[in-house]
């Protein structure tokens, strides 16, 4: 069954539970999440450095305690994690160019079902505005503030790089692969490149993931203009992986190819439409931003 096509424009950062996304704060202990929200798609870059200068954060935070104890709860009933729980949700407004968390417009305290990672509804829960003294509202901002320019760094930064290549980090380098044969040019997933750009993916039913990936040429010498996709179809219990379908998509002629590497019948029109429903950002403006970025990538590469 297709999930509704409602269209959004968030991003959820790709922030998998690790030590360096916890902090303390009320003498408690918690796990961060964190959702991007922009005003409209960003699809030219004038808009997108506006949007992008005082754009709109959702954090979300889960006491880890609790959400250690109800993971370990229903793992021992075997039921679903609803074990109630009481988690905070911040409204602020964070500059990306800045790295700079710049207000908080609200806290809600939320008592009720925890929600499973990832998810920001609040279906069967309360939530009103947190009474905090000043001191906890600026040590609340004190902790995020710490996490964006710290280990949460490339997570807000690597979405945009490509349209803003002021915002590159250290570190690319190593995870560009070096090319390897004269002539041809070798094809590289983004992702690769920059793991926390944010996925492409629809989750079309409960048992399934659908992930596309982007690769672009890293040949310096080249002048290809387009990007290479795949449409990786994933099953989640089985873990089982297959390819759904590749294409090429030119930006000058604006035109789809077929990939002789995936000879199945694919309709990339179609893959393009579908993955953009909920991604923030205009696919074929990302994917040229993101093809002109590699070269440049490459060429500082080769000139290094
Ligand atoms: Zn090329």
């Amino acid at each position: 069954m297709e999930q509704q096509r409602k269209e959004y424009h968030s991003l959820e950062l790709n922030l998998k539970a690790t030590e360096s996304h916890r902090f303390t704060w009320m003498n408690q202990y918690f796990d961060l999440e964190a959702h991007l929200v922009f005003d409209s798609k960003l699809d030219n870059l004038e808009s997108s450095k506006n949007q992008l200068e005082n754009l709109s954060a959702v954090f979300k935070l889960i006491p880890f305690e609790n959400q250690f104890k109800s993971k370990l709860f229903s793992h021992i009933l075997q039921e679903e994690h609803d074990v109630s729980n009481k988690f905070y949700v911040v409204f602020a407004k964070i500059n990306i160019f800045e790295k700079k968390l710049i207000q908080i417009q609200h806290t809600y305290e939320v008592s009720g079902k925890s929600q499973p990672h990832g998810t920001f509804g609040h279906t069967g829960t309360e939530s009103e505005e947190a009474k905090l003294t000043a001191d906890e509202q600026n040590s609340l901002l004190e902790n995020i503030q710490k996490l964006l320019y710290g280990p949460m760094l490339a997570h807000f930064t690597q979405p945009f790089v490509a349209l803003f290549p002021e915002l590159l980090e250290d570190g690319w380098q190593e995870r560009m692969p070096l090319k390897r044969g004269k002539q041809e040019a070798e094809l590289v997933p983004y992702q690769a490149i920059f793991p926390f750009a944010g996925a492409l993916e629809l989750q079309p039913d409960g048992e399934h993931t659908l992930a596309l990936d982007d690769l672009y040429c890293t040949n310096e010498k080249c002048d290809c203009r387009d990007v290479a996709c795949v449409v990786l179809g994933l099953e989640k219990l089985t873990g089982k992986q297959e390819i759904l379908g590749g294409f090429r998509y030119h930006f000058d002629k604006k035109r789809f190819k077929a990939m002789p590497e995936v000879p199945l019948p694919t309709n990339g029109q179609e893959w393009i439409k579908r993955f953009s429903v909920n991604f923030p950002i205009k696919l074929e403006f990302l994917f040229e931003a993101r093809y002109e970025f590699i070269r440049k990538l490459a060429k500082m590469r080769a000139s290094s």
